[in-house]
């Protein structure tokens, strides 16, 4: 256990220790990133010590036993973790897509079996990351059709019993390491206008579910993102998340921050990272053949203060976001900011490697240093949902009063 933190009760943790406490974390994860990265492995200690200290529990109320981070706490804490290892705040991230959602719900005046579906499904999920600390994977992508729910060609049939899924998910980070899979799988007999995706839980267990280790890619490789095959895979009546069938694609076109806004601290971290290692290298190393410090060329100076105003708009930006959703979550407002944001860190952090490589030179593709590798895990920030190009789909749209809480409007 981190020493300062050692004494305090999660639901003690007061915003600011939680940032804190990540950016100590990350300060261990940032050490063994380059390993995880070369070997593609997944960095199982770092949850480890995530779990050791409570994190799983990060975005659940205090007053359920959770340490009750709002959406910008959390955002900020991501930054910090992506700071020391993207790979790890990425993944960190998928768990608290289903954790983290759960905690903004408001089911007070939801009452009868559907209010009670839904507290015992809640009830469960939250003794799962707080007592058992177990982790959950976001199950959605598949083969041909990436993020897009509407398009989904898992199918579950209903039993008597449970639920039966058919399918195949492509892209499912964490996959053999999570406890459990929150698998995005359409209704097999559904009729309606919009297609009815539901969410169900399948356990890394089940007998059914069989994952292949294929993932050898550019960046973000200490994610263990693999494809899982779900085969005639039963599960109980009781894995529906919230109880409710059919929600999905109503529930991300109204408050898409969980699917999209989540990545954002995660790509600013690598962000920040980047603009750090830069000024650091150079203050550091010479302008070649005299003694002076490459940070003391006035032509380099102008050129690190333009990024630098780039690094702090995409900061701002999420901030804001992140802030929006915190207050308003689903209001047209913070929608809106969680996409801008998401199209500019994602575009930010490979123009900004890539131009840290050419100031800071050739030594910094060497594989010893971590720039090569913010360069390959920021370029991935824009293949994910929201994709740079369903950003400005969704602001376009935005712009001219187009009511984007219809699913059938979204690029979902
Ligand atoms: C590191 C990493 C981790 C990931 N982890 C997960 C995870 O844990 N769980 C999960 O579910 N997914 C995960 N994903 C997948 C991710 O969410 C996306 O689904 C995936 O990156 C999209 O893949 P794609 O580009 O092949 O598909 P698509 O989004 O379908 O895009 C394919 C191409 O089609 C274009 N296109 C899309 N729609 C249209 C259209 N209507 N008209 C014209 N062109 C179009 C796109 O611009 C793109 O060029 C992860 C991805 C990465 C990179």
């Amino acid at each position: 256990m981190t020493q300062k933190y050692k004494e305090i009760a999660p639901t003690d943790m007061t915003s600011e220790q939680i940032i804190d406490l990540c950016s100590e974390l990350a300060v261990g994860f940032a050490k063994r990133a380059a390993k995880h990265d070369r070997e593609g492995s997944f960095p199982e200690e770092n949850f480890q010590e995530l779990k050791d200290h409570n994190l799983l529990c990060i975005m659940i109320p205090k007053d359920r036993g959770g340490m009750g981070a709002d959406f910008l706490t959390y955002t900020r804490a991501l930054e910090q973790i992506a700071k020391g290892d993207a790979s790890t705040g990425l993944t960190f991230n998928m768990h608290n897509i289903a954790v983290g959602s759960l905690a903004e719900l408001n089911i007070d005046g939801i009452g009868g079996s559907r209010g009670k579906k839904m507290n015992d499904f809640i009830d469960w999920v939250y003794d799962q990351a707080i007592t058992h600390k177990k982790l959950f994977a976001s199950a959605s992508s598949e083969p041909g059709i990436g993020a897009h729910l509407s398009k989904m060609k898992t199918l579950y049939h209903k039993t008597d019993e449970g639920f039966v899924i058919n399918g195949v998910k492509n892209w499912v980070s964490m996959a053999g390491y999570a406890d459990y899979y929150v698998v995005a799988a359409k209704k097999a007999d559904s009729t309606s206008d919009v297609p009815a995706i539901s969410y169900l839980i399948v356990e890394k267990e089940n007998p059914n579910a069989r994952v292949e280790f294929t993932w050898d890619v550019l960046g973000m490789r200490g994610t263990s993102t693999n494809p899982v095959y779900f085969e005639d895979c039963f599960v109980p009546k009781e894995s529906l998340f919230l109880g409710n069938e059919g929600m999905a694609l109503f529930k991300v076109a109204r408050e898409p921050h969980w699917l999209v806004g989540g990545y954002v601290g995660v790509y600013l971290g690598i962000c920040t990272a980047a603009f750090e290692f830069l000024t650091n290298y150079l203050k550091n190393r010479n302008i070649p053949g005299t003694d002076k410090p490459l940070a003391s060329d006035t032509r380099i100076q102008h050129k690190v203060g333009e990024l630098f105003v780039k690094v702090e708009s995409a900061r701002a930006s999420v901030y804001r976001a992140a802030k929006l959703v915190a207050e308003r979550p689903g209001s047209v407002e913070a929608n809106a900011a969680i996409h801008l944001s998401k199209f500019m860190v994602s575009e930010l952090g490979p123009s900004l490697t890539s131009d840290a490589i050419r100031l800071c030179g050739g030594s910094t593709i060497a594989k010893f240093m971590p720039l090569e590798r913010y360069y390959r895990e920021s370029r991935c920030g824009g293949l994910m949902p929201a994709t740079s190009d369903e950003c400005l789909l969704y602001l376009g749209k935005h712009s001219f009063g187009t009511d984007l809480t219809k699913p059938d409007e979204t690029y979902w």
